[in-house]
Order: C-alpha cells, then structure tokens, then sequence
C-alpha cells in the first residue's frame, strides 16, 4: 500500500450515491438526500438518498419477488458459489479504492481498516462460498415403516442492519453466510458509513449476483431501519449496533410478524491482568491497541483494565506510555496509528464519558482531550482513567471510543467478581502464566469470547457473539448458518 495510491484515491470526488433496489441505482422516493460529512475534515463528502418507508417497502418486495421466483435459490450450489468466490475477488481487486472510500466516510486509520474491511469481507465472502456446499440435512432414526427427512431451507428474505465501525466486515459477516443459504437480504448501512456498502453491493452484482437478491437501502435507522423492522415480509433480522436499537428491534419484532431477530450489541469486556503474568511489556502493547485502535470503536474492545495491585502503578506506566506514543490524526496518512472518531456527537459522547468518570473519582492519567488538528475533524487522545471504581459509569456503560478505565483487584475471586458486574458479556482477556489459572478464568468469566495472553483472535472459523446484553446470537464460523436457515421435517410412510 503505497501513500501516493491512497491520495490519489482521496482526491476523487463522490458523485451523489442512491439505493440500490432491483439491480438498479434509485432516488429516495421523495427525492430527499442526506449529507455525508467526513470525519476526517468534517466537510461535506457527499451525499446519500434519504429513504423512506416506501423505499424499504419497496426494496423489501424486491428481494421477496427474487427469492419466491428462485433466480439465486434454486441456482444449484456450484453456480451460487461461483459468483460469491468472483464477487470475492472483485471485492480483492479493488480492495485499496473500497478501504479510501470508507475511511473518507467512517474515520478508521487505514492501515487497520485495509485489513479489517476488504481484506476480511473478501475472506469472509470467501469461507460461506465455500461452505454452501457442505450444510447437510438428516435422516432421523425413526421406526423402520417411515422415513424422517429433515432438511436446511433458506429463510427468505433477511434484513440486515449494520453499523458504523466496520461496515464492510460486519456486513460481509451477514450477507456471507445469508447469500450461500439462498437467501435475498436488503441491507441498511449505518447513515455514517454507507458508501463502501454500497460500493461493494455494486461489485455483487458485477459478479453475477441477479438483481433483487441484494438492495441496499440509505437513510435513517428511525425511518428506514423501522420499515424494515416492522415490515410482514422480512423473516429474519440480523443486527449488529447498541443496545437501544437491538430492543426496539426484537419490540418491532412482536409488533408486526415474529420475525426471528439477532442481535450483536456492544461490550464492556475486561482485559484482566496478574501479576504472575510472563511478559507485562507485551501485554501492555496489545491492552493498549485493544482498545485504542480505531478510536476505540471495536465491539470487543478491552476497555475495563483488571490489573492486579502489585503490578498496578508499573502496568499502568507501560500503557500510558505506549498511548502517549501513538500517532493520531489523519487517517489517510500512512503515519497515523489512529484516525478520526466516526462523527461530532460520537466525539462529544466520548469527553462527555471522560467528564463524569473524573466526576466520580476517576484520576486521568494521559488524554482525555479532543485533538485539534489543521484540517478540523473529529480526533481524540487515547485516554486513560485509572482509580475507576467497579460500579462507575465508565466500568458499567460502553464508551465506544479511545477511553480506557483502570480498575485495581487483590486476588483471582476478585478480579471474576468486577469482570462480572457488568449488563454485558461480549470479551475479555486474562493475563497469567498459570495454566490452571488460565483455564479457571476461561470458565468463570461470563463472556462469548475469552482470550489468553492475547486480544482480538479475529478468524472466519470461530464465532464471535455474547452472552447478557451483549446479543443474542453469533457472527462467523459455521454456527452462523443457523440463523439463516429453517429446518424442515418431512415424513415419508414407506
Ligand atoms: P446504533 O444502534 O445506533 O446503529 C446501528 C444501526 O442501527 C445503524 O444502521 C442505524 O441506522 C440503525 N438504527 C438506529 N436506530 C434504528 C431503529 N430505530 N430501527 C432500526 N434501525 C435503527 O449503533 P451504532 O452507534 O451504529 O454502532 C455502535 C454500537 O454497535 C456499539 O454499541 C457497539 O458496541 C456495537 N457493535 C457491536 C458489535 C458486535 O459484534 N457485537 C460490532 C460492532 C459494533
């Protein structure tokens, strides 16, 4: 990746995007349009359709009038997994000009988001194609005069709403394993990263995909994410984003037709560190890129810091030096190490966070500052707060930013009790040499996720989802095919 590339790509403008529904790009129904506003400069980038109701209707029957007549359903598995394997390497292909584009319009460094956004997508696109042809059905062993056939069905049509943070990966991980199913989905991107979405829609179809098997509809969750959540004709919703949002969701849900809902909501997640730990300097780096990078901005973030007393004041040293050390800025510069917070009232959120955990005891040991720079936009220092009590807002809500808090504990029952007063049970991390510790800690913390003596395994192969209110359901692996299909029973008298 070449810095010359990566401005050549940022000196583009952006022509007005708009939905995409039935194969072909549209204009809100009203006409109406929305400014996208980069973070990077907080200028106007350009523009997206403001859906409507109507649009998502629309979109919606779209994708149900393409999943009844069979084009994608009923194509044999070798023909579905030939244009998701070339919708992958199309995704490959113009892996840097899809990174530019969302960095323009989502604030990520771009170092971490051409690894974590085309470079994941097209892996993730990659494994479902592949495992399109290998979900079996079973013959049960009923009595020998009937014979029990219980097979895998796609659900129809899905509704996929994404977030902000990482709309291409996190968009990948639903319509990956929805598309090998054969199912149609209409997806809508968070209003402050749409424009890679629908880059990487555009490039589906490219592929091969046929029209009305994916629409892609902009515009604000409370119009068009709520057409979507209460329409009679979406039979499953798959959702990554806040708490709040996940309840109206499965509310929109009773409203309307029992839909089946998932959830993928925010964290709190731990990262617990002993003394007895065999490399504190190595921790510290990872503790610190686990919860600085992308501003803070990953679900599985470790923002709580467990460190046992006796090594407090020297850990905290090390990841206070380290965040001193790390570059913020432009996220387009290949120098920075952290870019742009995604937008104004995420930043303001942020400090607001900062403001009452100082309020209620909390000790700032570096940043908690916005960072100003020449161009404007929305940056800020990675922050540390140490002296952060257990039942703290800052230990109990979920920041979503550069924000860690510093808790300390005397011993193991300790350290399980405060990682687990938390609403939520998304990840964690537990720092030790012992081995019978280690497995003690896997057990007794209350997370979908647990790591030990690292942060953020991410791989295609093994789910990520929580427990609590952290969600209710699993992104990746192969479990995901669940969510996108129905069993079906069917008897057969011999
Ligand atoms: P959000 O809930 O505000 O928005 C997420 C999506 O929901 C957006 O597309 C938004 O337009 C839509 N939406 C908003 N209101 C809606 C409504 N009334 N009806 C339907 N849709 C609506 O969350 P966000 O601020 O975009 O994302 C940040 C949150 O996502 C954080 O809490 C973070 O932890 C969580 N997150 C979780 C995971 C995970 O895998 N568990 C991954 C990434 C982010």
């Amino acid at each position: 990746m070449k810095q010359t590339d990566i401005d050549t790509l940022r000196a583009k403008s952006i022509s007005p995007q708009q939905h995409l529904i039935e194969g072909k790009f549209v204009p809100a129904s009203d006409g109406a349009t929305m400014d996208i506003i980069s973070p990077i400069d907080g200028t106007v980038l350009t523009s997206v359709a403001r859906g409507t109701a109507q649009d998502m209707n629309a979109a919606i029957a779209s994708a149900r009038v393409g999943f009844d007549d069979g084009r994608w359903a009923n194509q044999p598995p070798a023909a579905r997994k030939k244009v998701l394997m070339k919708w992958a390497e199309l995704i490959e292909k113009h892996a840097l000009e899809l990174a530019v584009l969302g960095v323009r319009d989502n604030g990520t460094e771009i170092g971490m988001a051409i690894k974590a956004e085309p470079g994941s997508a097209a892996g993730t696109i990659r494994y479902y194609a592949e495992a399109l042809d290998k979900v079996n059905g079973e013959i049960a062993p009923t009595q020998s005069d009937v014979l029990a056939l219980v097979s895998k069905e796609p659900v129809g049509v899905v509704g996929a709403i994404i977030p902000w943070n990482f709309p291409l990966m996190i968009g990948a991980w639903k319509l990956g394993p929805a598309l090998a199913c054969g199912n149609s989905v209409v997806l809508k991107p968070a209003e402050t990263a749409s424009l890679s979405l629908i880059r990487m829609a555009e490039l589906a179809l490219e592929a091969g995909l046929p029209a009305g098997v994916l629409n892609v509809v902009t515009g604000q969750g409370a119009v068009v994410g709520e057409a979507m959540g209460l329409s009679m004709d979406v039979d499953v919703l798959v959702f990554t984003g806040s708490g709040p949002t996940g309840r109206r969701l499965l509310e929109y849900s009773a409203r309307s037709n029992l839909k089946r809902v998932y959830l993928e909501l925010g964290g709190k997640s731990p990262n617990i560190v002993f003394a007895d730990a065999t490399n504190l300097d190595e921790a510290a780096a990872v503790s610190a890129a686990g919860i600085f990078r992308n501003s803070g901005q990953v679900c599985i973030a470790g923002s709580r810091l467990l460190v046992q007393e006796d090594i407090h004041d020297e850990f905290v040293a090390k990841v206070v030096a380290i965040a001193q050390g790390m570059r913020v800025g432009d996220p387009l510069d290949l120098n920075n190490q952290i870019g742009a917070v995604n937008s104004l009232p995420q930043l303001e959120q942020n400090l607001g966070f900062v403001k009452t955990a100082i309020a209620e005891g909390g000790e700032i040991a570096t940043g908690g500052q916005q960072i100003h720079t020449q161009s404007g936009g929305y940056y800020m220092a990675p922050t540390i707060v140490t002296q952060v009590r257990p039942d703290a807002t800052l230990a109990q809500k979920e920041v979503f930013g550069p924000v860690l808090g510093v808790t300390t504990f005397k011993d193991e029952a300790e350290a399980i009790k405060i990682a687990n007063a938390t609403d939520f049970g998304l990840s964690g991390a537990v720092w030790t040499s012992g081995l019978s510790r280690a497995h003690r800690m896997i057990k007794a913390i209350r997370t979908g996720v647990i790591h030990v003596n690292t942060y953020g395994g991410a791989d295609n192969t093994v789910p990520l989802g929580g427990v609590g209110q952290s969600g209710n359901g699993h992104d990746k692996s192969l479990h995901a095919l669940d969510k996108y299909t129905n069993l079906k029973t069917a008897w057969i008298k011999l």
